[in-house]
Parts: C-alpha cells; structure tokens; sequence
C-alpha cells in the first residue's frame, strides 16, 4: 500500500544542509508487515515529553497498542519538569511581583510594603509542574497507554530493555519504536556547571535566594526570559552575549527595538562578547573571564550566579544506538527522512533529538504525524509555520520568513508596520510598547512572515499562523473584522499597512 508524501515543506529539507540523503525511500509499504512476534507491541516510545507522550497517546486513540517508557519519574519532558512550564510559572509571577511593586499606584491602586516571599514563589512553580505532569499520566491511563518508569535501551531494532528506577530490568518487544529523548543543556569547555553557583536553565529555576549580580551567557530564548525573572526580582543582571544582536536570529529590526526596551527595563547587556572561561573567587563569587567576540580586551566580570544558556543539545545517552547502528550526525542529531524514519525503518524519531527547532509544540506536531504514519495515515508537520515565542514583557513572538531573509532571498515584498502605542486597548491599558510588522509577497500579497513584539505576542502568532497556514494575503486579514477594542485590531491594521494604508495612525 503507498502513501502519499506531504506537499508542505518536509523535516528532511530543513536538514538538508547537515545531512546527506538517506536511504530509507519515501514511500514504502505499511510497518503492519512485521507480524512474525506475537507478544508484541505495535508501538514502544521511548522519551515522555511533549514529542513522546503526544506521539504515545495519539497511537492509542488511532488503535495501536502502545507503550511510552520514561526515566526521569514524571511524564512532560524537560517542557513539563525543567523548562517551558516551570519558567513561565517565574516569568509570570515576577511579572506580578514587578508590577505591584512599580506599575500599580500609577493605576489608582495602593498596597502596602510589597515584598518577595520566594520560597512561596518556588512552590507555586512546583506545583503548576506537579499538576500538569500528573494530568499527563492521567491522560495515559485515560487512552490506555502502558506507562514504563524507566531508563530505555535498544537491544536491537525490535527489542528494548527497561532499567526501572528500582533496578528491575525488563523487555518490550514493539513492531514501531519512536526515539524520542529530547535534549539537554549545552556545556561549555572551561566551565563546570554545579546547578548552585553556575546554573544552567535547570538550576536558575531552583535559585533558593535573588542573586546581588547575576551573569547570563547568551542573549537567546532562555538568557532573556530568566534574566528578566531574577532581574525583576530584584539581581542586577548582566548578559554576555556573542553575536551584535540579542533574540537568537530573530528579524533584525525586532531585535533592536527588544534590546532597547529590555534595556530601559534595567537588563545590562555586553553584545559582540565572547567567554573564555570561568573561576571561583576567593570572595565566594564567580570570575567570568570575557573578550570581544573579534579578540582582544580581555576582562573579568564577578557575580554571585552564572547562567549558561548557550543552547541546547541532543540527547541519546544510554540509549544504545549502538545495537541498532544508528549514528547520529556530527551536531549529535539522529537523521530521519521525512517520515521520521531513522536508517532502521521500523524506528522512527522525533522532537528536541532530531532536525529542526527545539519547541515544545514542534515535538507535539511532529508526535501526532508520526502516529499517523506508523498507523498507514498522512501525517504531515508544516514547518513553514511554526511559531516561536519569547515570553518576557513585552513578549515578542513571530512566524514565517524575517525581513533579512526576504531580503537575501531576492523576493520582493511588502512591509507593514503598526505599533501598539496607535491602538486603543493597548493604550487604555498602559501596556503599549512594541509593534507588529508584517510582510507579504509584491506579486501574490501572500504572507511571508509576521512578527509581533507587544502584550500577548505569544496568543496573537496564532493569528498569523492560521491565515500563513490557509495561505491568505494581507488583504484577506485587513477586509476580516476584529472586535473592538482589542489587541488584535493592531494586527488588522498591521495587515492594512502592509496591503495599503493602516486607518489608525
Ligand atoms: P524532552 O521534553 O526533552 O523529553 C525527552 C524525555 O525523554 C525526557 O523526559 C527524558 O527524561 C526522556 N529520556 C531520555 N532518554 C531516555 C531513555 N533512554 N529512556 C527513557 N526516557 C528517556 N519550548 C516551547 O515551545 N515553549 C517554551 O516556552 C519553552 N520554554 C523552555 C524553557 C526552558 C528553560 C527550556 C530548557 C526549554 C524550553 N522549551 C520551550 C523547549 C522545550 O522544552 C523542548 O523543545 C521540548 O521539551 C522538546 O520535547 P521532546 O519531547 O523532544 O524532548
Ligand atoms: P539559543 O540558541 O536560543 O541562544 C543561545 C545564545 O547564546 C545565542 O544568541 C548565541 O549566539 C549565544 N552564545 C553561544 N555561545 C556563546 C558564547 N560562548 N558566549 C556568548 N554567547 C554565546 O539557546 P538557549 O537560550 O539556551 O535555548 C535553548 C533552546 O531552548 C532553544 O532552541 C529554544 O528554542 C528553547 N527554548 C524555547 C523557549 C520558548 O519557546 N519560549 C524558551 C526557552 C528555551
């Protein structure tokens, strides 16, 4: 039986630039063809988080008897435990605390002293993972998912031993397997990582006091969210970051505009900075030694916390890779072909440990196509349309192609632009820094890409993913009525500008 191939752009050609061509073809016949065991599975996942446990469950609901083996205790992942829940718990309720402190007497509102009880703050966090971790197991057992708490080894390409967290070791036998074991932070060379003192993403969730001085290494996703955690609870922090723009790549006018309102915020920033290395200091504090990212004046910057957010690697340790021969390209990513498929074609991969962007709802897409292959559907992951979000204040969020690429692409586009301080509930809400820039295509007005920096960023990218998603021109969106008043009229307009002439401004 074949299956169609995907007419969106597939995972593969993302790739295209690390890996060469693998073997395995595009279309094939349906996995249903391993039938010689008898007690096995159709599908073994091995990973809980957002691409496992997503992928474990949509089998199920699809029919296939599946098994989902996890090591660390709790189903979600790093997402779940360690990352995306856990820093918007900080993120938003610093912003709480920050707003009390600073924002509220401006609005009529007085209280009294407003101070910081952090080990409440880190409970509240606790308990936001331990619930939403919990419904994951719930959901499990909701869709008969057998739920394995243990460390997952591949004894060859069928068979997977399980070390559970007690010893016992045990076997699963799975016609499907799915490699989904995620990522964990990147290291440095020259600096040892204690979770204490020199934290990554991990240990900067955990701090038990505000630091006085808090370094960040790297401007990304992570060093910008934390860093404006512990800085609005109080640290005076410091990010170093390599490149001459802060944001990891995101559209280039954005980023400066970013970089000046986090600045105003009280965020220090040392751009076009390379590390060197670390040391502890007599006086209890850390020496970051650091120089311009080109060489030369070499300096060293103390604080009492440094976080090491540089990135983020792929994940296989243990996994016995080895028994399958599976290798894992020169970044430690496991290559797959456009249907996940791994070099063994049984074996399929997905999320954080393969190609593509490190999101929590990238891996989610990914574990609901993958089902549907394994199952003989057609799944499919449009890449052309995933969003990303940094959830500081404002938050800044986009989609799409940036201006810069547009630009080095040789497309001709139109830009429209319309900022949050033109549109009334922004204003009437106090909460107006930040635009929405929006290009399409001269020819066809086809959005090529939206990006979005103001209140609730993040809620309206849906927006644009949707009209990118059906293919709709600027003009679609400036003709769509938008309720008023509303944020979402200042994407209307941004679609007005972009196709004519915004109204409001
Ligand atoms: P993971 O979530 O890493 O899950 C893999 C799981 O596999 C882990 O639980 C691991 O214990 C398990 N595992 C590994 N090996 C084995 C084995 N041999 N046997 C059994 N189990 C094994 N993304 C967003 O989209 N939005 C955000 O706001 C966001 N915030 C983040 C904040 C932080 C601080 C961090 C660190 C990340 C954040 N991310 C965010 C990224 C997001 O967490 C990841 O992209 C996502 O979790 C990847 O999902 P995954 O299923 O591929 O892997
Ligand atoms: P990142 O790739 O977003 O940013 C790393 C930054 O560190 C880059 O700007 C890079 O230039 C800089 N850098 C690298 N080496 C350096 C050096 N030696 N000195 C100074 N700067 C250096 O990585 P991250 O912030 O660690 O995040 C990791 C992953 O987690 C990302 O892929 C991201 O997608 C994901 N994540 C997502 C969210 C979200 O969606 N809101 C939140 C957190 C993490």
């Amino acid at each position: 039986m074949l299956r169609l191939i995907s007419s969106r752009t597939p995972l593969a050609q993302i790739a295209s630039h690390n890996t060469k061509k693998l073997s395995a073809p595009v279309l094939t016949t349906l996995p249903r063809l391993y039938s010689t065991f008898t007690d096995e599975l159709d599908l073994v996942v091995i990973g809980g988080g957002p691409g496992g446990y997503v992928a474990a469950i949509k089998a199920a609901q699809l029919g296939l008897k599946t098994a989902c083996i996890e090591k660390r205790g709790a189903l979600g992942g790093t997402c779940s435990n360690v990352g995306c829940i856990p820093s918007k718990a900080m993120l938003n309720n610093s912003h709480i605390y920050h707003q009390t402190k600073h924002d509220l007497k401006a609005r009529g509102i007085d209280v009294g002293d407003v101070v910081l009880n952090l080990p409440v703050m880190l409970k509240a966090k606790d308990k936001a993972v331990s619930g939403l971790t919990k419904g994951i197991e719930f959901l499990f057992k909701k869709n008969n998912v057998a739920y394995h708490k243990g460390a997952g080894k591949f004894l060859n390409p069928h068979e997977i031993e399980v070390t559970g967290q007690d010893g016992t070791v045990s076997t699963l036998k799975a016609k499907n397997i799915v490699i989904a074991t995620g990522s964990v932070a990147s290291g440095f060379p020259g600096i040892e990582i204690d979770e204490k003192q020199i934290v990554t993403s991990t240990g900067a969730l955990e701090l038990q006091q505000v630091p006085k001085k808090m370094l960040v290494i790297g401007a990304g996703v992570i060093g910008l969210e934390l860093g404006s955690v512990w800085q609005r609870l109080g640290a005076e922090v410091t990010v170093v970051e390599y490149l001459d723009a802060i944001g990891a790549g995101m559209d280039s006018e954005m980023a400066k505009a970013f970089h000046r309102i986090l600045s105003k915020q009280g965020l220090k920033f040392k751009l076009g900075t390379k590390v060197l290395e670390t040391e502890k200091l007599a006086n209890g504090r850390v020496g970051l030694k650091v120089e311009e990212s080109k060489g030369g004046n070499a300096e060293t910057l103390e604080a009492d916390v440094v976080l090491v957010s540089i990135g983020r690697k792929p994940y296989t340790e243990g996994l016995g890779l080895e028994n399958v021969k599976i290798q894992v390209d020169k970044r430690g990513r496991i290559p797959i072909d456009s249907e996940y498929r791994t070099s063994v074609a049984n074996i399929r991969c997905i999320g954080d440990v393969t190609y593509g962007a490190m999101l929590a709802h990238k891996a989610e897409e990914e574990g609901i196509a993958v089902a549907e292959l394994i199952n003989g559907e057609h799944g499919h992951v449009n890449y052309d349309t995933i969003p990303s979000v940094i959830y500081t204040h404002p938050e800044v969020a986009w989609c799409g192609k940036s201006e810069d690429e547009i630009k080095k692409s040789g497309i001709e586009y139109n830009v429209g632009k319309y900022p949050f301080s033109a549109n009334p509930r922004a204003r009437t809400n106090g909460d107006q820094e930040g635009m929405i820039k929006m290009i399409s295509d001269k020819e066809t007005d086809r959005i090529l890409g939206v990006h979005i920096m103001g209140p609730n960023a993040g809620e309206m990218i849906a927006e644009a993913v949707l009209a990118m998603e059906y293919g709709a021109s600027s003009e679609d969106i400036s003709r769509t009525t938008h309720a008023h008043p509303t944020l979402a009229e200042a994407f209307k307009e941004a679609a007005m500008a972009t196709h004519s002439k915004p109204l409001h401004i």
